[in-house]
C-alpha cells in the first residue's frame, strides 16, 4: 500500500516537472500551466510618425519608448484598413475585413444609426482566449456595432467600458470648426457604457484617458492571479482631441502633443502596474494604432512621418503603424524591419498562450512568435491593401504596386484605376515616390498570381456597415 502511495506520489512529482519545464521552456505548448497575460494598447488615428522613438521631434513619448526600446520595434507593421471599425475587426478576428462583412459600398465604418456590427459567427481573441479561462477586458473604444447583440459582452468581453463607437459622433452640430474650437465635451453627445448600460452622456472626454487607465488597472489588479486579456482601445487621439488639465500646455508641438504626452504617462502607468504586481515578465504588450493620421484635421491630426497620405488612403500613411511588443524575458529586443501586421496577432497570441486558433474558417494572420521569441524571419511575406471590398494595392516582401489610387477626406479624391500598375521598392523607397512599373514586369506578373489566388479564397458576407433604416 505504502510503495503503491510512494509509486504514484513519484509519477505525479515527475509530471508535474515536465509540465512545468515544458511551460517555463516553450511558450505556446497546449500544456502551458502559467499562460502569458495579454495586453492590446490600441491608439485611435496616431500616425507612423508620432512617437518620439518613431521619429517626431517634438512629441515626446518616454514610456511608450520605452517598451519599444526594451522589447521589439517593428518598422513594417500594417493594420488590414486605413478606417476604424474594419481595422479593429481584423484585429480581433485574424481576418481581412472583406471576410467579415466589415466591407461595403456605401460606409466605411459605422456610425449611431447603423443597425449592423461584428457578426456574433466571427471569433474574437476574446473568445479564443475564453476557451482557456482566461478573464477578458475591454476599456475603450469598441465600434463594430453599438445595438445589444454586438457589443463587447457578446464577443466574448467578461466586461467593458468606454465609447461605443468614434469621439465625434453624435455631433450636435457638423463643422469643421468644432473641432478646432476650445474642447467642449457638449458639441459631441457620445455615451460612455459600462458593459450594456449608458452610464454617462456626453462622456466627459476630458479625462478619458485618464479614467479608462483607472479601469484598466483595477481590471489588472482583480484578475491578477488569473491570465487575462486586456483590450485597451484608447478613444484619443482621434479628433475632437481632449486632455486633462494636468497635461494642457506640456508639448512643444501643441494640444496634439499633449494629448499624445497624457496617452503615454498612462501607458507607464499600465506597466508600472504589472512591475508592482510582478507579473510583468509573464504579460505580452502590444502597442499599436488602427489607422494613419487625419489629414483633414489639419494640426490636430497627427502625422505619417515620412509615409505618404494618411487615414483613409492605401498610401503607406494610411495603413502602415507603429508596431511594438513587449515582454521582458521573452520578447527578444531589437528593431524588426520584416513584415507584420493586426492581422497576425491572434495566430500568435494563440501560439504564446496554447489557444487553439479557429480551423473552421480561414484566418489570415500568421504566426510572428518565432520572431518575437528569437528574432527569426518574419513568415508574413506578402499583404493586400483593401478599401471597402476592393484590393487597390499589394505588397509582397520588397515591392508594392497600386492597381487604385485614391487619397480620402480632400476635395480632389478621385478614385483612379491604373492602366499600368504602380510598382515601388518599399525598402528603399517608403515615400513611395519612385516607380519601377517599367523595369520589373515579373513582378507584376507575380502580384497577379497573389491577387488571382487571394480573390478565390474569398466569401462575401452582407456588408454590416451598409445596414441602415430604410
Ligand atoms: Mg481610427
Amino acid at each position: 500500500m505504502n510503495t503503491n502511495n510512494g509509486f504514484i506520489a513519484l509519477v505525479l512529482f515527475v509530471t508535474v516537472t515536465l509540465c512545468s519545464c515544458e511551460a517555463n521552456s516553450s511558450l505556446g505548448n497546449a500544456s502551458n500551466e502559467n499562460p502569458p497575460n495579454v495586453i492590446i494598447i490600441f491608439m485611435d488615428d496616431m500616425g507612423y510618425g508620432d512617437l518620439s522613438s518613431f521619429g517626431h521631434p517634438t512629441i515626446q513619448t518616454p514610456h511608450i519608448d520605452r517598451l519599444a526600446n526594451e522589447g521589439q520595434k517593428w518598422t513594417n507593421f500594417y493594420v488590414a484598413s486605413s478606417v476604424c471599425s474594419p481595422s479593429r475587426g481584423s484585429l480581433l478576428t485574424g481576418r481581412y475585413p472583406i471576410r467579415i462583412g466589415l466591407a461595403g459600398e456605401k460606409h466605411r465604418v459605422f456610425f449611431p444609426e447603423s443597425l449592423g456590427g461584428l457578426p456574433t459567427s466571427e471569433i474574437t481573441i476574446a473568445e479564443m482566449l475564453k476557451e482557456l479561462g482566461y478573464k477578458t477586458g475591454i476599456i475603450g473604444k469598441w465600434h463594430l456595432g453599438h445595438l445589444q447583440e454586438y457589443l463587447p459582452t457578446n464577443q466574448g468581453f467578461d466586461y467593458y467600458y468606454g465609447i461605443p463607437y468614434s469621439n465625434d459622433m453624435d455631433g450636435v452640430k457638423w463643422g469643421l470648426e468644432t473641432f478646432f474650437a476650445e474642447p467642449d465635451i457638449n458639441m459631441w453627445n457620445v455615451p460612455l457604457m459600462e458593459n450594456e448600460t449608458i452610464i454617462e452622456r456626453p462622456a466627459n472626454q476630458h479625462t478619458i484617458t485618464k479614467r479608462y487607465t483607472d479601469k484598466a488597472l483595477e481590471f489588472i489588479q482583480e484578475n491578477q492571479n488569473d491570465p487575462f486579456f486586456l483590450y485597451l482601445p484608447h478613444s484619443m487621439v482621434h479628433t475632437p482631441l481632449f486632455a486633462s488639465e494636468d497635461f494642457l500646455g506640456t508639448s512643444k508641438r501643441g494640444f496634439y502633443g499633449d494629448v499624445m504626452s497624457e496617452v503615454d504617462f498612462n501607458v507607464g502607468r499600465i506597466t508600472s502596474k504589472l512591475e508592482s504586481l510582478g507579473i510583468d515578465e509573464n504579460t505580452l504588450i502590444v502597442f499599436t494604432s488602427d489607422n494613419g493620421p487625419w489629414h483633414l484635421m489639419l494640426e490636430h491630426g497627427g502625422s505619417a512621418g515620412l509615409l505618404k497620405d494618411g487615414k483613409g488612403t492605401t498610401w503607406e500613411g494610411g495603413m502602415r503603424v507603429p508596431g511594438i511588443f513587449y515582454m521582458p524575458g521573452t520578447v527578444t529586443p531589437g528593431v524588426i524591419e520584416d513584415m507584420g501586421t493586426s492581422l497576425d496577432l491572434l495566430p500568435t497570441i494563440a501560439s504564446l498562450t496554447g489557444a487553439p486558433v479557429p480551423s473552421d474558417r480561414i484566418i489570415d494572420g500568421v504566426d510572428l512568435s518565432a520572431v518575437l521569441k528569437d528574432k527569426a524571419a518574419s513568415p508574413r511575406d506578402h499583404f493586400f491593401y483593401y478599401r471597402m471590398r476592393e484590393i487597390y494595392a499589394v505588397r509582397n516582401r520588397t515591392f508594392k504596386a497600386h492597381y487604385i489610387t485614391q487619397t480620402a477626406y480632400k476635395k480632389d479624391n478621385q478614385r483612379r484605376v491604373l492602366e499600368q500598375p504602380l510598382l515601388y521598392n518599399i525598402l528603399h523607397d517608403p515615400s513611395e515616390k519612385y516607380d519601377h512599373a517599367d523595369d520589373y514586369p515579373e513582378v507584376l506578373a507575380e502580384f497577379q498570381v497573389l491577387i488571382s489566388n487571394h480573390k478565390k479564397t474569398v466569401k462575401e458576407l452582407p456588408f454590416e456597415m451598409d445596414r441602415y433604416p430604410e
